[in-house]
């Protein structure tokens, strides 16, 4: 939970600059990149800069700023990518589907036809 990440996660490389990523979006408290294997064009992960695992840990100031971009990142994502709409989606630990341990906000840009179930 410090600023400077855990050593061996993904996305703290990611936002350390030590791993390549399409950068979408930067503040002091997240950053926002697209997703290396997308369900749609425009797929975004918008991550708090702290090592939090699960959004258990974080305090409700630290959720309330990343939800706090969601409104002018997903109109962003949404006008790039064509779209019309998006799925905002939180996988929050392994059996939920979480598969990278860094919280995330899955941004997923939908439009009519764009094979996704819902
Ligand atoms: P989760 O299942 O943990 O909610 O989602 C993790 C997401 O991270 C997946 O959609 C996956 O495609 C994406 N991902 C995994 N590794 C990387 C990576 O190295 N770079 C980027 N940009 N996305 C990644
Ligand atoms: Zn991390």
């Amino acid at each position: 939970t410090t600023r400077e990440g855990h050593p061996e996660c993904i996305f703290c490389k990611i936002i350390r600059g030590e791993l390549p990523s399409y950068n979408i979006y930067s503040d002091e408290t997240c950053v926002a990149f697209l997703d290396l294997f997308p369900a749609t064009a425009g797929h975004t992960l918008l991550v708090p800069r702290a090592h939090h695992e699960l959004i258990d840990t974080m305090s409700p100031d630290q959720v309330a700023a990343l939800f706090a971009r969601v409104p002018d990142l997903g109109k962003a994502v949404k006008s790039v990518a064509g779209a019309v709409s998006y799925n905002l989606l939180v996988n929050n630990g392994r059996e939920a589907g979480q598969v990278v341990p860094h919280v995330h906000i899955h941004i997923i840009p939908r439009k009519p036809g764009d094979g996704l179930i819902r």
